[in-house]
């Protein structure tokens, strides 16, 4: 529960540029998308998008902070599975399920014992918030079941919940809590620690950034913890992936070399994304590069955020965002469990421009994350799982910007031979809007897949068209019938 701060605290510190004097533009009451469902003329002309399956998919945030019911979260997942899978999804990214500090009440992120998934009574409960080291293994096989992979969130910083011991590196402070052992908060007994594998030690002061709970700050240098981490065979790496997790997503991998990323992800391979809580996407690209790992792009969340909450203006989209950069590498999302915690308005996107920001994400390249929360928004959920078939269908092909303005974003995925692509249209303005591009569609009728456009276009001979869009909204224009 301590460890929430953090993630304010370096909100601000990487926003600490913008005053805050901005206001957010997401208090106004604005009229959001219209619902999707399409007029009947419409429908006859929609095609079938699933002949223009391009493979693509997505990944599921499937929790948001402080979930509930508390015990239960592992059964409430694994009653939506079928439903995940059918709209998409191939990754579930779970809490962490190792016990914490906090016992039956934390999420996870305050980590006391790697090897107790929920079945030692210790922190004051057998189960974790989440529930029992069975629940999840039947999750896993479930999600397995419905083609999904499971992705453990791995929190390898600091740990929570140990012994006291005085550490002769600090002398004088008697408020070290660095000894974990079966008496200590670790009953299952493997992986042991005492102060020697936490900072500071007989190495060094710290690792690359001890910015967090550096009395408990794990050191990745010492032999012992890197064993224990993911070199043994019954190391933490190990046991989760025996357990059945397919990947990982590293926490806050600003407080450790990203060696030790690339090191896991060489020992137990899987996909893998890391946490660096960054806006610069050249510091993402250099963790990228020195991990081998994808990297949420905190830069493109930062760009929206901007673009249409903070400053409501679309040339915004021109920064510099990691799916720009390498768009393979790139784990695109537009809301987690703390922006959506946050009470800062600009370390979030507002509900009403939320659905903008989803129609950017997921029309563009890289690999998209839906926060769970907003795909179980019933007022988001029809959406979300129309840009969802249209992002695993038309989104292929080359980026093309046709028009950015302050109030108007265009672009084009070219598609490829036999898939016609698509032309996003998004408006923030109180206005409809209208404007002449030249699309890749040749004498052909277009329609607007998202129906927010009941409308039937046509395209000229040689490609040009005036689309149209509602104000406050987007359209998604390809080829109809
Ligand atoms: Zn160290
Ligand atoms: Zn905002």
């Amino acid at each position: 529960m301590e460890n929430v701060n953090k993630y304010i605290v370096l909100g601000k510190a990487v926003l600490g540029v913008f005053a805050m004097a901005f206001l957010c533009y997401s208090c106004e009451e604005v009229e959001q998308v219209a619902d999707p469902g399409l007029l009947s003329e419409q429908e006859d002309l929609r095609l079938d998008l699933k002949q223009y399956d391009n493979g693509s998919r997505v990944m599921m945030q499937a929790f948001y902070w402080d979930v509930e019911p508390i015990g239960e979260w592992y059964t409430v997942i694994n009653s939506k599975l079928a439903d995940w899978s059918s709209s998409g999804v191939d990754r579930i990214w779970l809490p962490p399920v190792s016990k914490g500090q906090s016992g039956m009440f934390s999420m996870g992120y305050d980590p006391s014992d790697y090897f107790d998934l929920g079945e030692f009574d210790q922190h004051g409960t057998v189960e974790t918030r989440f529930g029992s080291r069975v629940e999840l293994e039947n999750l896993i096989n479930q999600a397995h079941d419905n083609d999904i992979e499971v992705i453990a969130d791995v929190v390898l910083g600091h740990n929570s919940g140990g012994g006291k011991q005085d550490n002769p590196f600090r002398p004088g402070d008697t408020e070290v809590f660095s000894l974990f052992n079966e008496a200590n908060g670790n009953a299952s007994g493997k992986f042991n620690r005492t102060n020697e594998h936490f900072h500071p030690n007989d190495i060094h002061e710290n690792d690359e950034q001890a910015l967090f709970f550096e009395k408990t700050d794990l050191c990745h240098d010492q032999v012992y913890v890197q064993d224990w981490l993911w070199k043994r065979d019954d190391s933490v790496a190990e046991y989760y992936k025996k357990i059945g997790f397919d990947g990982w997503r590293f926490d806050y991998v600003k407080s450790f070399s990203p060696n030790v990323v690339k090191q896991w992800n060489a020992k137990v391979g899987g996909f893998s994304v890391g946490e660096n809580f960054d806006g610069n996407a050249e510091v993402l690209k250099k963790w990228v590069d020195e991990s081998g790992s994808p990297a949420f792009d905190f830069a493109c969340f930062y760009k929206l955020e901007e673009a249409l909450d903070r400053f409501n203006d679309l040339t915004y989209l021109e920064g510099d965002m990691l799916r720009k950069i390498y768009p393979d590498k790139a784990v695109t999302f537009v809301a987690n469990h703390d922006t959506e915690k946050d009470k800062n308005v600009n370390n979030k996107i507002s509900f009403s421009n939320k659905m903008l920001a989803y129609a950017y994400m997921l029309t563009h390249d890289g690999y998209p994350t839906i926060f769970y929360s907003d795909y179980e928004n019933l007022t988001f959920q029809k959406t979300l799982k129309n840009l969802m078939e249209i992002h695993s269908t038309l989104a292929t092909g080359p980026i093309e910007v046709l028009k950015l303005d302050q109030e108007e974003y265009i672009m084009q995925r070219e598609g490829s031979a036999n898939n016609p692509g698509l032309i996003l249209y998004m408006n923030i303005g109180r206005r409809a809007k209208s404007v002449e591009v030249q699309s890749n569609w040749l004498n052909k009728n277009i329609i607007d897949y998202t129906g927010n456009m009941d409308k039937v276009l046509q395209t000229e001979a040689m490609g040009k068209v005036l689309l149209e869009v509602p104000a406050k909204s987007f359209a998604i224009w390809s080829i109809a019938k």
